[in-house]
Parts: C-alpha cells; structure tokens; sequence
C-alpha cells in the first residue's frame, strides 16, 4: 500500500467517523464506508418517525412531549438523513442548531394570525404547474417536491413531504414549453424541494432540453444536498452538469457545523467542476441569529469558494414562527458584516415580500445627510464623512434609442424593454411623476368630481 491509499484511507475513515459507524451499525442494512457514502442507501435509511429517531440517538422524550411531536409529524413529517442526524451534538441537543433545523418541535403547531400556507403567493403567479414567473427575465422551475430531508423552517412547507412526487417528463415539459414560449426568460432557476433527487438521467434530460432554447442565457439550480446528503454529489453527477455550462449552483447553509469533512468534499466537486457557488442562508432564531456564528459561517463558506448571496429574513409561512426574528436581527448582522470582513463573505439581506412583491434588500443606513452639493455618510467604524458632488454634472437625456448607444453598445444586445416602477420615476423620457396605488381613494374621488 503507497502512503497516498494510506493518507485517503485515514482521510476516508475521518469522514466515517465514530457518530456515524454507530448510526450505520444500528440502522443494520450493511453498515460500511461504501454504504454510507451510498446517497441512495441514505435515503432510504432516512429517519421518519419518532421511535427511529430515538432508537438511532439514544434521545429519549417523556410521553407529553411525544405526543405533541406526533401530532406535529403527522402535520409537517419527518425526514433526516443518517448522515445529517450524525452532526447533532447530542450532550447539549436542545440547543444544537442541527437538530433544530431537523427534528423541530410541537412549537410548529402554533399558527399565528399574519401566517399563511403561501406567504409568497408562489401559486399566484403560476402560470403553468410548476412554474413561478415573477420576475421579467427569469423564472423559478419546481421540478420535483422532495428533499433527502425536510428542513423545519421550510417556506414550502405546505409542499416538501406531503405528497412526495417526482414529476413525469410529461409534467415536466409544460413547464419546457411555457419557457420556450416566453422568450424574455433568459435565467431559468430550478428548485424544488430539490433538483438533485431527480435520478441522474433525469437531471441530464431536464437540463438538455432547457439549455436547448435560445433564449435561455443561464441555468440555476437550488440545492442542499451538499449540506444534508454531500454524498449526492458524485463524479457521474458532475459529468452530466458540465455538459451545460454556464451553470450556477447555490446551497443553503445555515450555521458553520454543517460545514464538515464530506460537506467539504463535495463543494470541492462542485468547485473543480467549474459552476460559481453561492448560499442562501435563513435567517433563525436560536440557530444562527447572532453575528458571531454568521461570520463564522461566512467566512468557512468563502474557503470552500463558495459567495454568501442571501441571507434571508425568516418567511411567513404556517409554524414557523418560533424561527422568525424581527429584521433588526438581520441588520445587526449586516452591520458587523459589512467593512468588518471582506466584500465577497457578505450576503444581501433579503425579505420576501409577503404577497408575491419579491425580494426586498434590506441595510443598515449609511447616508447620514445630504445637501445640493454634498452628502453626509458614515462608514462602519462610526467615522462621519463627507462626499463632495461634482460642481457641474450634464445629465445625458436618455431615451432609450439615443445615436450614442446604437453607435457604441450596439444595440441589439441591449435591453429596450420600457421602464418599470422606480425606473421609470427616475428615467428621463418618461412623464411619470407618481406611481399610484390603483384603489387609492383619493384618486377614485378626483375622477368621480371630474365625471
Ligand atoms: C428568488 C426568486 C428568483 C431569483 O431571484 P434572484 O434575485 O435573481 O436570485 C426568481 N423567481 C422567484 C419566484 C424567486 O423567488
Ligand atoms: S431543502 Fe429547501 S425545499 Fe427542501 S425542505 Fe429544505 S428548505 Fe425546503
């Protein structure tokens, strides 16, 4: 045996470590290295019910308590996968971010009133089955409604587990041809639940017949295998994903102790294959609503080349509202983020709005004050500062069709779409003063006097 097997066994037995040989030995289909890495023979070992979850961590609850954590289960079920149940730190597990985001607890029964089972109106603006079109240029495709495992503060909770499908090419082509016959999707986002249960011959299908229309400029994909089942990520997964290049790839890490040996491994796949990493983080209470284990997270994310993108603030979705913060939680966060660490660790902060408007940006205010010629800002540290605005500015009159961009960007490759929203408030060749509310009643009785 070389030293190099000797170092891959030693590195192979690190990611197969005590925690998870006895978990593999409990659940006793063929415990062994080959197994446990084995994503489909973790699926199906994932753990599903109460006794199993006792019976695998020794976790013992009184019988009030399970009786509430049935109901809760029979409500929003249970799944784990073996290898995400191994990261829960069981002396302390009450307060183990793991185990929050995993096994949850009967607070998920209580539903508050602004709770909804579809805060974003992802139904609403769905076009066909499977599709949410909300934004003017991309789209979000669910291909599939499972997930190795079901994570408790889930927004799509009234979807992920409650009928656990994996759509036919049938269904899934209604969604190809709402893409193909809407030529201003150039971003097409799949999602789920979680693209990557989709068998790989699936997966190379779906992507084949996307990257096949013209239009579509970028492919997305939304996972978090890499968090819940790294396994997930093998060489003939990576093959058939760098066949459709440029493809983005995001996660969904919420806390540093999900960032393991194996989680390791697998971003490094997906890093050595060439697709740009992102994360999404969520935004929860007692998991990682402190600015400490968020620049933990950040800055391990940023090693394994992988961009914080969002951190989002936690939805309003039915039984979560023992996860939910308020948002100055979330600027507090940003606010030890940004100029604290560098440019790339630090991720938007988003809210969701409630009702479909999208994704909001939310920060800490750094304008302070501004005048005709100069504004007052203040940077991290707390330094007031100025800017001086330049004495003369030309504004440049912008129609949209001017010689000097037809001459110089070359038009064709440019948006001429018409200007939406505040775009259109700030744009120059457009008359919009306000943009007005369409029931506004002040407006409704101008036009009643008028009539
Ligand atoms: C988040 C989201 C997108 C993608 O938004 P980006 O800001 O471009 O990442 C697209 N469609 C829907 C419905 C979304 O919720
Ligand atoms: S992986 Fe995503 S879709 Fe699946 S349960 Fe978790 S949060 Fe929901």
């Amino acid at each position: 045996m070389s030293y190099i097997c000797l170092y891959r066994n030693y590195f192979d037995n690190m990611i197969y470590n005590s925690v998870q040989k006895e978990i593999a030995n409990k659940i006793g289909d063929e415990p062994s290295l080959s197994n446990w890495k084995n994503w489909k023979w973790q699926i199906k070992h994932s753990i599903k019910t109460l006794d199993q979850f006792e019976f695998l961590t020794g976790i013992q609850f009184d019988e009030k308590e399970r009786e509430k954590l049935i109901m809760t289960f029979a409500k929003f079920p249970l799944s784990i996968t073996p290898y995400y149940l191994s990261l829960i730190h069981k002396k302390n597990y009450m307060n183990d971010p793991v185990f929050k985001q995993s096994f949850g607890s009967s607070e998920e029964l209580i539903t508050k009133k602004a709770e909804f089972a579809d805060p974003l109106s992802e139904d609403k603006d769905s076009p066909v089955k499977g599709i949410t079109h909300r934004y003017p240029d991309r789209v979000l495709f669910h291909v599939s409604n499972l997930c190795s495992m079901y994570c408790r503060h889930c927004t799509r909770k009234r979807k992920v587990g409650d009928v656990d499908f994996i759509p036919s090419k049938r269904q899934l082509l209604e969604g190809i041809l709402y893409i193909k016959n809407t030529p201003q999707i150039r971003d097409v986002l799949l999602s789920g639940g979680d693209p990557f249960m989709l068998p790989d011959d699936m997966i190379d299908w779906l992507l084949s017949q996307i990257s096949k229309i013209p239009h579509v400029e970028v492919i997305r994909i939304g996972t978090r295998m890499p968090v819940v089942l790294p396994y997930r990520i093998t060489d003939n997964l990576i093959s058939i994903l760098k066949k459709y290049q440029p493809l983005w790839i995001n996660t969904h890490f919420n806390h540093p102790n999900e960032i393991t040996a194996s989680s390791k491994e697998a971003l490094a796949k997906l890093a050595d294959g060439g697709f740009p990493l992102g994360n999404q983080s969520v935004l929860l209470a007692d998991v990682n609503d402190c600015p400490r284990i968020m620049k933990s997270l950040v800055h391990k994310l940023v090693q394994n080349r992988v961009r914080p993108y969002y951190l989002y603030q936690c939805d309003l979705s039915e039984g979560l509202s023992h996860f939910r913060t308020p948002i100055g939680k979330g600027i507090e966060i940003m606010e030890s983020l940004i100029g604290h660490t560098s440019g790339f660790a630090r991720p938007t902060y988003v809210i969701d709005a409630p009702g479909g408007g999208g994704k909001i940006p939310v920060m800490p205010n750094y304008i302070i004050s501004w005048s005709t010629n100069k504004v007052v800002l203040r940077n991290y540290e707390g330094v007031i500062t100025t800017y001086k605005e330049p004495d003369s500015y030309e504004p440049k009159n912008c129609d949209r069709n001017c010689e000097n961009c037809n001459l110089e960007l070359n038009l064709d490759e440019i948006d001429e779409s018409a200007a939406i929203g505040i775009e259109k408030l700030l744009s120059n060749d457009n008359d919009t003063i306000s943009l007005i509310p369409e029931d506004n009643e002040r407006i409704q009785r101008r036009n009643e006097y008028t009539s």
